[in-house]
């Protein structure tokens, strides 16, 4: 690991430092459930690969981004009805907690729309 990623959360769980609860894997990503679930679904779609947020990530490798969608579909058709909310939270103001890039799939219900 570098500097950049030996502290990083998602990075060991990546690497099966730390324990998820694992519900899909791609060659390229991974999706788990969030620890504090916020929905009846309610799971992470992370890269293997250390980026800090969305737009870092769809600037240095845009392909890895559609693979994280293209995860984040199957767990909503795995685990829910196929319809989802995919949200990326882009700097603490916005939410972020941990700066490894990850998407939130959020599912299984009927959703409102209070993002702010
Ligand atoms: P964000 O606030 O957008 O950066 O999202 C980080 C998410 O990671 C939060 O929803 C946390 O509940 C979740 N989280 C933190 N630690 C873990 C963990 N060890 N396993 C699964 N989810 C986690």
């Amino acid at each position: 690991m570098s500097a950049e990623t030996e502290d990083c959360l998602f990075c060991k769980i990546v690497a099966g430092q730390l324990p998820a609860d694992v519900v899909a894997t791609s060659e390229r990503s991974i999706a788990f459930r969030d620890i504090d679930p916020q929905a009846p679904v309610h799971c992470l779609v992370v890269p293997r690969e250390h980026h800090g947020d969305v737009a870092v990530l769809a600037a240095a490798d845009p392909a890895l981004l559609a693979d994280m969608v293209a995860l984040a579909d199957e767990v909503a058709g795995d685990l829910a009805d196929g319809q989802y909310r995919l949200i990326f939270n882009s700097g603490p103001r916005a939410g972020q907690s941990v700066f490894h890039v990850h998407g939130h799939v959020i599912s299984g219900k009927q959703l409102g729309w209070t993002p702010a």
